[in-house]
Protein backbone atom coordinates (compact mmCIF):
# COMPACT_ATOMS: atom_id res chain seq x y z
CA UNK A 1 0.00 0.00 0.00
CA UNK A 2 1.42 3.46 -1.02
CA UNK A 3 -0.18 6.38 1.01
CA UNK A 4 -3.23 5.27 1.58
CA UNK A 5 -5.61 7.78 2.82
CA UNK A 6 -9.51 7.27 3.24
CA UNK A 7 -11.67 9.64 5.15
CA UNK A 8 -15.37 9.80 6.17
CA UNK A 9 -18.11 12.23 6.34
CA UNK A 10 -17.87 15.98 5.09
CA UNK A 11 -17.12 19.16 7.14
CA UNK A 12 -17.12 19.36 10.89
CA UNK A 13 -18.21 15.76 10.37
CA UNK A 14 -14.87 15.03 8.71
CA UNK A 15 -12.97 11.93 10.07
CA UNK A 16 -9.60 11.15 8.71
CA UNK A 17 -9.44 7.23 9.22
CA UNK A 18 -6.08 6.10 7.26
CA UNK A 19 -4.06 9.21 7.19
CA UNK A 20 -1.20 7.68 4.58
CA UNK A 21 -0.57 4.26 4.99
CA UNK A 22 2.31 2.58 3.40
CA UNK A 23 2.81 -1.19 4.18
CA UNK A 24 4.49 -3.89 2.11
CA UNK A 25 3.13 -7.49 2.57
CA UNK A 26 5.04 -10.62 1.75
CA UNK A 27 3.82 -13.38 -0.08
CA UNK A 28 3.45 -16.30 2.22
CA UNK A 29 3.87 -14.41 5.38
CA UNK A 30 1.23 -14.35 8.26
CA UNK A 31 0.75 -10.52 9.26
CA UNK A 32 -0.57 -9.56 12.64
CA UNK A 33 -2.01 -5.72 12.55
CA UNK A 34 -2.52 -4.74 16.03
CA UNK A 35 -4.39 -1.41 17.36
CA UNK A 36 -7.20 -0.31 19.64
CA UNK A 37 -10.66 -0.23 18.70
CA UNK A 38 -11.77 2.77 16.00
CA UNK A 39 -8.31 3.15 14.73
CA UNK A 40 -8.62 2.48 11.07
CA UNK A 41 -8.34 -1.60 11.12
CA UNK A 42 -11.42 -2.70 9.44
CA UNK A 43 -11.64 -0.30 7.14
CA UNK A 44 -7.69 -0.90 5.95
CA UNK A 45 -8.97 -4.76 5.65
CA UNK A 46 -12.16 -3.43 3.21
CA UNK A 47 -9.65 -1.60 1.46
CA UNK A 48 -7.21 -4.54 0.62
CA UNK A 49 -9.96 -6.82 0.06
CA UNK A 50 -11.61 -4.66 -2.54
CA UNK A 51 -14.93 -3.98 -0.56
CA UNK A 52 -14.63 -0.64 0.11
CA UNK A 53 -12.63 2.37 -1.99
CA UNK A 54 -9.47 4.58 -0.82
CA UNK A 55 -9.60 8.39 -1.43
CA UNK A 56 -5.83 8.33 -2.49
CA UNK A 57 -2.90 6.17 -2.85
CA UNK A 58 -2.24 2.75 -4.36
CA UNK A 59 -2.72 -1.20 -3.42
CA UNK A 60 -0.37 -3.06 -5.63
CA UNK A 61 -1.45 -6.97 -5.24
CA UNK A 62 1.13 -8.72 -7.07
CA UNK A 63 1.69 -5.97 -9.52
CA UNK A 64 -2.19 -4.51 -10.11
CA UNK A 65 -3.15 -1.52 -8.17
CA UNK A 66 -6.83 -2.49 -7.68
CA UNK A 67 -7.81 1.02 -6.76
CA UNK A 68 -7.76 1.39 -10.70
CA UNK A 69 -9.88 -1.83 -11.29
CA UNK A 70 -12.90 -1.41 -12.39
CA UNK A 71 -16.06 -3.09 -10.69
CA UNK A 72 -16.34 -6.15 -12.99
CA UNK A 73 -12.42 -6.90 -12.20
CA UNK A 74 -12.54 -6.30 -8.24
CA UNK A 75 -15.16 -8.94 -8.18
CA UNK A 76 -12.79 -11.20 -9.97
CA UNK A 77 -10.12 -10.69 -7.45
CA UNK A 78 -12.49 -10.70 -4.18
CA UNK A 79 -13.58 -14.39 -6.09
CA UNK A 80 -10.62 -16.12 -7.07
CA UNK A 81 -7.78 -14.21 -4.93
CA UNK A 82 -9.15 -13.69 -1.23
CA UNK A 83 -10.43 -15.52 1.30
CA UNK A 84 -12.42 -13.54 4.27
CA UNK A 85 -12.83 -14.75 7.55
CA UNK A 86 -15.09 -11.90 9.54
CA UNK A 87 -15.46 -12.06 13.48
CA UNK A 88 -19.13 -12.89 13.97
CA UNK A 89 -18.80 -15.79 11.21
CA UNK A 90 -21.97 -14.31 8.71
CA UNK A 91 -22.48 -18.17 8.13
CA UNK A 92 -26.15 -18.99 5.91
CA UNK A 93 -28.57 -19.87 8.81
CA UNK A 94 -30.40 -22.21 6.41
CA UNK A 95 -27.84 -24.17 4.97
CA UNK A 96 -25.89 -26.86 6.40
CA UNK A 97 -22.31 -26.76 7.45
CA UNK A 98 -21.19 -28.60 4.19
CA UNK A 99 -23.24 -26.11 2.17
CA UNK A 100 -22.20 -23.02 3.80
CA UNK A 101 -18.67 -24.06 2.50
CA UNK A 102 -19.71 -25.34 -0.39
CA UNK A 103 -20.49 -22.09 -1.04
CA UNK A 104 -16.88 -20.62 -1.25
CA UNK A 105 -16.13 -23.77 -3.49
CA UNK A 106 -18.59 -22.20 -6.30
CA UNK A 107 -16.52 -19.34 -6.33
CA UNK A 108 -13.13 -20.36 -6.93
CA UNK A 109 -11.69 -22.60 -10.11
CA UNK A 110 -9.28 -24.24 -8.31
CA UNK A 111 -11.02 -25.64 -4.61
CA UNK A 112 -9.93 -27.88 -1.84
CA UNK A 113 -11.49 -30.92 -1.71
CA UNK A 114 -14.63 -30.50 0.17
CA UNK A 115 -14.67 -33.75 2.38
CA UNK A 116 -10.92 -33.49 2.96
CA UNK A 117 -11.65 -29.69 4.25
CA UNK A 118 -14.11 -31.17 6.69
CA UNK A 119 -11.92 -33.60 8.23
CA UNK A 120 -9.05 -31.36 8.27
CA UNK A 121 -11.23 -28.83 9.87
CA UNK A 122 -12.87 -31.40 12.64
CA UNK A 123 -16.46 -30.82 11.36
CA UNK A 124 -16.80 -34.16 9.40
CA UNK A 125 -19.14 -35.28 11.84
CA UNK A 126 -21.11 -32.10 11.74
CA UNK A 127 -21.52 -31.57 8.73
CA UNK A 128 -25.17 -31.82 8.42
CA UNK A 129 -25.86 -29.09 11.27
CA UNK A 130 -27.02 -25.80 11.14
CA UNK A 131 -25.19 -22.98 12.51
CA UNK A 132 -27.39 -22.40 15.15
CA UNK A 133 -26.64 -25.96 16.23
CA UNK A 134 -23.05 -24.92 16.74
CA UNK A 135 -21.17 -24.23 19.02
CA UNK A 136 -19.34 -20.69 18.43
CA UNK A 137 -15.90 -22.38 17.66
CA UNK A 138 -17.31 -24.35 15.24
CA UNK A 139 -19.08 -21.39 13.59
CA UNK A 140 -16.04 -20.06 13.36
CA UNK A 141 -14.47 -23.06 11.43
CA UNK A 142 -17.13 -23.66 9.13
CA UNK A 143 -16.45 -19.47 7.89
CA UNK A 144 -12.53 -20.61 7.79
CA UNK A 145 -13.95 -23.63 5.80
CA UNK A 146 -16.08 -21.11 3.45
CA UNK A 147 -12.75 -18.52 2.86
CA UNK A 148 -10.35 -21.20 2.77
CA UNK A 149 -12.17 -24.10 0.49
CA UNK A 150 -11.30 -21.12 -2.37
CA UNK A 151 -7.56 -22.11 -1.89
CA UNK A 152 -7.05 -18.14 -2.49
CA UNK A 153 -3.58 -16.49 -2.02
CA UNK A 154 -4.64 -14.13 0.18
CA UNK A 155 -6.54 -14.65 3.42
CA UNK A 156 -8.22 -11.74 5.17
CA UNK A 157 -9.35 -11.99 8.79
CA UNK A 158 -11.15 -9.79 10.81
CA UNK A 159 -10.93 -10.18 14.66
CA UNK A 160 -11.33 -14.24 14.23
CA UNK A 161 -11.68 -14.82 17.47
CA UNK A 162 -13.02 -11.76 18.71
CA UNK A 163 -15.87 -13.68 20.19
CA UNK A 164 -14.26 -17.09 21.02
CA UNK A 165 -13.36 -18.10 24.71
CA UNK A 166 -9.52 -18.70 25.22
CA UNK A 167 -9.31 -21.96 24.50
CA UNK A 168 -11.46 -22.03 21.52
CA UNK A 169 -9.33 -18.46 20.04
CA UNK A 170 -5.98 -21.04 20.74
CA UNK A 171 -7.73 -23.79 18.44
CA UNK A 172 -9.26 -21.16 15.80
CA UNK A 173 -5.32 -19.61 15.23
CA UNK A 174 -3.67 -22.77 15.24
CA UNK A 175 -6.01 -23.84 12.22
CA UNK A 176 -4.88 -20.02 10.39
CA UNK A 177 -1.18 -21.14 11.08
CA UNK A 178 -1.60 -24.74 9.78
CA UNK A 179 -2.96 -23.25 6.31
CA UNK A 180 -0.18 -20.73 6.45
CA UNK A 181 2.12 -23.21 6.59
CA UNK A 182 0.50 -25.91 4.31
CA UNK A 183 -0.76 -23.73 1.43
CA UNK A 184 1.67 -21.00 1.09
CA UNK A 185 -1.89 -19.00 2.04
CA UNK A 186 -0.65 -15.05 2.69
CA UNK A 187 -2.63 -14.19 5.86
CA UNK A 188 -3.10 -10.67 7.62
CA UNK A 189 -5.27 -10.54 10.31
CA UNK A 190 -6.74 -7.43 12.11
CA UNK A 191 -7.01 -7.76 16.03
CA UNK A 192 -7.05 -5.57 19.17
CA UNK A 193 -5.45 -8.70 21.15
CA UNK A 194 -1.94 -7.82 21.57
CA UNK A 195 -1.47 -11.72 23.05
CA UNK A 196 -1.78 -12.68 19.31
CA UNK A 197 1.78 -11.11 18.03
CA UNK A 198 3.59 -14.29 19.07
CA UNK A 199 2.21 -16.03 16.12
CA UNK A 200 3.02 -13.21 13.76
CA UNK A 201 5.86 -12.75 10.32
CA UNK A 202 5.06 -9.67 10.69
CA UNK A 203 3.74 -7.35 13.18
CA UNK A 204 2.07 -4.23 12.09
CA UNK A 205 0.56 -1.69 15.00
CA UNK A 206 -1.52 0.93 14.30
CA UNK A 207 -2.93 4.12 15.86
CA UNK A 208 -5.12 6.70 15.27
CA UNK A 209 -5.20 5.97 11.01
CA UNK A 210 -0.69 5.32 11.20
CA UNK A 211 1.00 3.11 11.50
CA UNK A 212 3.36 3.16 14.59
CA UNK A 213 5.60 0.83 14.26
CA UNK A 214 6.03 -2.34 11.42
CA UNK A 215 8.19 -5.49 11.85
CA UNK A 216 9.11 -8.40 10.27
CA UNK A 217 10.24 -11.32 11.97
CA UNK A 218 13.04 -13.31 10.92
CA UNK A 219 11.04 -16.53 9.99
CA UNK A 220 9.45 -14.50 6.62
CA UNK A 221 12.98 -14.00 4.69
CA UNK A 222 13.72 -17.80 5.79
CA UNK A 223 10.29 -18.85 3.99
CA UNK A 224 10.87 -16.89 0.50
P1 LIG B 1 -11.27 -0.74 13.85
O1 LIG B 1 -11.48 -1.85 12.91
O2 LIG B 1 -9.83 -0.47 14.13
O3 LIG B 1 -12.08 -0.85 15.10
P2 LIG B 1 -12.71 0.83 11.87
O4 LIG B 1 -11.91 0.75 10.64
O5 LIG B 1 -13.90 -0.06 12.00
O6 LIG B 1 -11.74 0.62 13.13
O7 LIG B 1 -13.22 2.32 12.11
C1 LIG B 1 -12.32 3.42 12.15
C2 LIG B 1 -13.09 4.71 12.31
O8 LIG B 1 -13.85 4.94 11.13
C3 LIG B 1 -14.09 4.70 13.46
O9 LIG B 1 -14.05 5.98 14.05
C4 LIG B 1 -15.41 4.46 12.78
O10 LIG B 1 -16.46 5.05 13.51
C5 LIG B 1 -15.21 5.13 11.43
N1 LIG B 1 -16.00 4.51 10.37
C6 LIG B 1 -15.85 3.24 9.91
N2 LIG B 1 -16.70 2.97 8.92
C7 LIG B 1 -17.41 4.08 8.73
C8 LIG B 1 -18.48 4.47 7.84
N3 LIG B 1 -18.95 3.61 6.92
N4 LIG B 1 -18.99 5.72 7.96
C9 LIG B 1 -18.49 6.58 8.86
N5 LIG B 1 -17.51 6.31 9.72
C10 LIG B 1 -16.97 5.08 9.67
P1 LIG C 1 1.46 -33.61 4.08
O1 LIG C 1 1.25 -32.28 4.71
O2 LIG C 1 2.09 -34.62 4.97
O3 LIG C 1 2.11 -33.52 2.73
P2 LIG C 1 -1.36 -33.47 3.71
O4 LIG C 1 -1.87 -33.27 5.10
O5 LIG C 1 -1.25 -32.34 2.79
O6 LIG C 1 0.02 -34.24 3.80
O7 LIG C 1 -2.25 -34.56 3.03
C1 LIG C 1 -2.71 -35.66 3.73
C2 LIG C 1 -3.52 -36.51 2.80
O8 LIG C 1 -4.59 -35.75 2.24
C3 LIG C 1 -2.71 -37.01 1.61
O9 LIG C 1 -3.15 -38.33 1.33
C4 LIG C 1 -3.09 -36.09 0.48
O10 LIG C 1 -3.01 -36.71 -0.77
C5 LIG C 1 -4.52 -35.74 0.82
N1 LIG C 1 -4.84 -34.39 0.35
C6 LIG C 1 -4.11 -33.27 0.54
N2 LIG C 1 -4.69 -32.20 -0.02
C7 LIG C 1 -5.82 -32.66 -0.60
C8 LIG C 1 -6.85 -32.07 -1.37
N3 LIG C 1 -6.86 -30.75 -1.66
N4 LIG C 1 -7.85 -32.83 -1.81
C9 LIG C 1 -7.87 -34.15 -1.54
N5 LIG C 1 -6.93 -34.79 -0.81
C10 LIG C 1 -5.91 -34.06 -0.37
Amino acid sequence: MKNVKKSYGQDENLVHVLKGIDLCLNKGELCVMLGPSGCGKSTLLNIIGGIDSCDEGQIFVDGKDISQMKEKDLTKYRRFHLGYIFQMYNLIPNLTVRENIEVGAYLSDNPLDLDYLLRVLGLYEHQNKLPHELSGGQQQRTSIGRAVIKNPEILLCDEPTGALDYRTSKDILGLLEDINEKYGTTILMVTHNDALAHMADHIVRIKDGEILSDQVNKKVSIKQ
